[in-house]
């Protein structure tokens, strides 16, 4: 299935671009309920998703142009070695996560971020979900792993990988990340 060219824009419209090619067949809808994306969306001064979830389009970074802004991207992260959190440095807008290399060809976008988010249809998987015994599962996470898994191989197989607007061609983020020390995160307001 043909996707459509979605535009997106950071909260004040500095830093903006489109998904190509986006729709269902190229990407899948998520929604994560896990402490990090949380804790991500408290650290960048955005609101608290709590009890909610993120709300998140799984695809693939070639399907990711910017259009203006791109010295804005700012990226972070909660770990050395964990995914990096793009953010909108003018206003703090979340916007996507990477792996740490390009070579795992994924990102997940954040839906906000878009005028009309319809186009890539419903949520096919719930990520973290607290169950009403307390603990936390997932739900459509086989099918999430299966697109993801194709995807990645295929932009591995099609050196489409290559084409990303996070990383320069040495594979190095295009903007320094900040690593998000444990007293950083300990300080967040998250009840
Ligand atoms: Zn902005
Ligand atoms: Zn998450």
């Amino acid at each position: 299935m043909a996707g459509a060219d979605l535009k997106f824009a950071c909260n004040c419209n500095t830093l903006r671009g489109t998904l190509v090619g986006a729709g269902p067949g190229t990407g899948t809808r998520v929604e994560c309920f896990c402490h990090d994306c949380r804790a991500a969306e408290v650290y960048a001064g955005q609101p608290d998703p709590a009890p909610g979830a993120v709300q998140l389009y799984q695809t693939t970074p070639f399907r990711v142009r910017i259009d203006a802004g791109a010295d804005q991207l700012a990226p972070f992260a909660f770990s050395e070695k964990g995914p990096l959190r793009w953010q909108a440095r003018c206003c703090g807008a979340t916007m996507f996560l990477t792996a740490r290399s390009p070579k795992l060809s994924f990102t997940s976008f954040r839906t906000d971020r878009l005028a009309d988010s319809d186009a890539l249809g419903p949520v096919r998987a719930r990520a973290f979900v607290r169950k009403p015994n307390g603990k936390r599962g997932h739900e459509g996470l086989a099918g999430f792993i299966a697109g993801f898994a194709a995807r990645a191989i295929g932009a591995r197989v099609s050196g489409r990988w290559k084409d990303t607007p996070f990383f320069d061609p040495d594979g190095r983020p295009v903007a320094e990340v900040h690593l998000v020390s444990k007293a950083e995160r300990n300080a967040l307001p998250l009840p």
